[in-house]
């Protein structure tokens, strides 16, 4: 695994002009993918890195958050991403957190600096962070979905004044596979409540000692327990395995968050990102296009069928 210098990623743009000149719209040719340079590889933990890229080529359309992009790594392969920066940064830079887990997302976290990708989208929906102005937010997540996650609450945060409780929910197998450590001080400092949680703490197999660890141990469900937040006045965004966010959902309606008001982040294998192979169908919707986010009340029979 190659680790590069180290840049910061966490600019949190306090400008909420910006956030009004988001444009969703795709490019002309959806096809061809725009050249981007790898200009910032961060190694966020043993498998994931976080990646800056700035266009080479006319840059892609403004992204909403949750929405992805097509990511290809010339001579490997194509994978969809979710855009894990800020929105509200008024640059074309985009930011990619990405686990390694076969041939092309092992390429990405690889490629250092000057490397070029290409780039289709912004594809899909994005989290209805401006439908819940007043609201207070709730950010669920499990393991890597918290980078999808990431860019609708950096939104949240640079614009920190327009929304109610801001708390984020994070769980991981382990503490060193918690993502963005280093930026948690930066949303506490907005404003967020941050808890984490690991399902184990077990001593290292090497060293035998137990992992130094400040959070709770258990599912991230169990935090649900300690919330604070009214729920009729909260909106929760929810990301991670299927199985987190069957769950979740549930243990959220439970507490009385309204079924509209419960966003998830379906997954599926796709290739076009555009609606038209239909790879990643799933029930009446291809995720490319109806999804990748979508309520709770909708997601739920959806979450039930195993990709094969
Ligand atoms: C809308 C969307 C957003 C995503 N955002 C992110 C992100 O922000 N960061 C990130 O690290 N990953 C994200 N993913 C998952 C990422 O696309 C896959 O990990 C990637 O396609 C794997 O490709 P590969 O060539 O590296 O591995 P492959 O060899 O293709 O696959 C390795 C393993 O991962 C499984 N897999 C492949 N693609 C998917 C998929 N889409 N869903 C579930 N399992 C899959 C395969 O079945 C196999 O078991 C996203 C997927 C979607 C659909």
């Amino acid at each position: 695994m190659t680790t590069t210098p180290t840049t910061p990623t966490t600019p949190i743009a306090q400008n909420s002009q910006n956030a009004q000149n988001t444009r969703t719209a795709t490019s002309s040719a959806p096809m061809v993918p725009a050249r981007y340079r790898v200009v910032a590889n961060h190694r966020d933990t043993a498998d994931t890195h976080t990646l800056r890229l700035a266009p080479l080529d006319q840059p892609i359309p403004r992204f909403r958050a949750g929405q992805f992009t097509m990511v290809y790594v010339f001579g490997v392969g194509e994978i969809p991403l979710s855009v894990s920066g800020s929105p509200l940064v008024g640059d074309d830079t985009l930011v990619h957190t990405v686990r390694a887990v076969g041939a092309v997302s092992a390429a990405l976290c690889q490629a250092g600096p000057g490397s070029i990708v290409g780039v289709r989208g912004p594809f899909g929906t994005g989290w209805d962070v401006e439908d819940s102005l007043g609201r207070n937010l709730l950010f669920v997540a499990g393991g890597i979905g918290l980078a999808p996650l990431r860019s609708a609450l950096l939104e949240a945060l640079g614009t920190r004044d327009r929304f109610g409780f801001i708390t984020v929910l994070a769980g991981a197998k382990v503490p060193a596979e918690h993502l963005y450590r280093d930026e948690e001080e930066s949303w506490l400092a907005h404003g967020a409540v941050v808890l984490r949680t690991v399902d184990r703490l077990e001593p290292d197999p090497c060293t035998l000692q137990v992992p130094a660890w400040d959070g709770s141990v258990g599912l991230v469900t169990d935090l649900l327990a300690g919330l604070r937040a009214r729920p009729e006045h909260t909106t929760a965004f929810v990301c991670g395995p299927e199985v987190t966010m069957t769950h979740t959902g549930s243990a959220l309606l439970e507490l009385g968050i309204p079924a509209h008001r419960i966003e998830v982040c379906l997954e599926r294998n796709m290739r076009c990102g555009l609606g038209i192979c239909g790879h990643c169908q799933l029930g009446p919707d291809f995720v490319c296009l109806d999804g990748p986010v979508t309520t709770f009340d909708h997601a739920e029979p959806l979450l039930a069928i195993c990709e094969l």
